[in-house]
């Protein structure tokens, strides 16, 4: 099978993902199963995706980016998903820092940060949740007090992509609790700088190469112009940013559903029970034939929001269809494919167990399974309600 994306993209466009498979092939599939097993993010393999130019994907060309549009960003999560959802959720987290920065109106942010982010020099992160606060983003307690001259901001973030290896943090946090959402400001924060200190990261079920961990702030003083979006407008821009995030968490879960779909079809060709190859079992094929049919219905929707999102249009409710249907899906087709292959398909060198549990973390980042069902319930009330 190939890329379902592939279709929409121009030649160069092609060419770009051809280049990213072969280095997600030779380098991100033969040692994911090590960076699981030792529990760590590759920054090596990281480096070496930023020597191909992955994370100057969407920065703009005049600011020494690619500028390629949305699609193309679809279809590398779609890609490298396959061989590692967690590799590429940490990818292009770096990669959304770069990008964001390349539009402050901070010279220093855009001269001093973005080449190093770009270059695989320094890593990004952005920090909404908190322990206390995930899908009830406006609950973040995080502070920023004003001082001269800038800002102090005290604090624990939670749940951070990136959190073990990042030196920048895009984070979120509050200026007026009495405001709730509307006391939401966002701060670009250095790690390198007084008052910040890193935890360890998160031993988990799995998707270890994500590298989610926290960091607390205590006595962090940020310069004015360390402020990307003040109170009022950073809430109303993490959550227009999000629809981007949501769907191309759905294009990964495609990547996952197809490289297992794809083990077990070859595993179950060859593999012979009673005479008969797996395959040729009616309840087998039927099986999975409903993994086809899902990851297809999967591939649509997430198509359809994408095409949404590259021509600047509403995509709010496409892509809460799209990150839920994934996120309802990708578990239980992944673990029906790991059926398929009878004990076999729990060996770590098929990579289906590594999926499952990518399959999990994606029914919670950048809003969870009933997170989507929320947001989907409050469309149809707002057309379909009394008045
Ligand atoms: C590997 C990983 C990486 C992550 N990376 C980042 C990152 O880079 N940056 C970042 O800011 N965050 C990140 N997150 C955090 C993620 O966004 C949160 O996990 C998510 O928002 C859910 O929050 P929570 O886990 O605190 O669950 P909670 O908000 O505590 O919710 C618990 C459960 O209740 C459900 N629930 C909550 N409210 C409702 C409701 N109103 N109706 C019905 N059900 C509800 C939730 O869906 C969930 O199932 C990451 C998480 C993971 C697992």
């Amino acid at each position: 099978m190939t890329g379902f994306l592939r279709s929409e993209l121009t030649a160069e466009e092609c060419a770009f993902l051809d280049s990213a498979a072969a280095f997600s092939r030779a380098t991100v599939a033969p040692n994911a199963a090590a960076w699981e097993r030792e529990r760590r993010q590759p920054v090596e393999a990281l480096r070496e995706a930023a020597a191909l130019g992955l994370l100057r994907l969407e920065t703009p060309k005049d600011a020494s980016g690619l500028g390629h549009r949305y699609m193309v960003k679809l279809a590398l999560c779609e890609e490298m998903s396959r061989a590692d959802m967690a590799f590429a959720f940490s990818l292009v987290n770096t990669q959304n820092v770069a990008a964001r920065l390349a539009f402050s109106a901070t010279a220093r942010h855009r001269e001093e940060h973005v080449p190093a982010l770009m270059s695989g020099e320094i890593f990004g992160a952005t920090a909404l949740s908190e322990p206390g606060a995930g899908s009830d983003f406006s609950a973040i307690r995080t502070s920023a007090t004003k001082t001269d001259g800038g800002w102090r901001l005290d604090g624990e973030k939670g749940w951070i992509t990136n959190a073990g290896i990042a030196d920048l943090f895009i984070t979120y946090v509050q200026t007026d609790p009495a405001a709730g959402w509307r006391g939401i400001a966002c701060f670009l924060v250095d790690a390198r700088r007084p008052g910040f200190r890193r935890a360890e990261p998160y031993a988990l079920m799995g998707g270890h190469a994500i590298g989610a961990g926290g960091f607390t702030l205590e006595n962090y003083l940020a310069p004015e112009d360390d402020m990307l979006a003040g109170p009022g407008d950073a809430f109303k821009l993490a959550m227009k940013g999000v629809n981007g995030a949501r769907v191309y968490v759905a294009a990964m879960c495609a990547g996952l559903l197809a490289s297992s779909l794809e083990t077990a079809l070859a595993y179950g060709a060859a593999r012979k029970t009673f005479g008969k190859s797996l395959l040729e079992h009616q309840g087998l094929n039927w099986s999975l034939g409903d993994v086809a049919n899902d990851l297809e219905a999967l591939r649509g929707l997430t198509l359809h929001a994408g095409r949404l999102i590259d021509s600047g249009e509403d995509a709010v409710m496409a892509a809460a269809h799209a990150k839920k249907f994934a996120g309802r899906v990708t578990l239980p087709r992944i673990a029906d494919c790991i059926q398929s292959m009878g004990a076999t398909g729990l060996r770590e060198e098929h990579g289906l167990a590594r999926h499952l549990a990518c399959a999990k973390i994606a029914a919670y980042t950048d809003g969870s399974t009933e997170i989507m069902n929320d947001r989907i319930g409050a469309g149809l009330l707002k057309t379909y309600g009394p008045d």
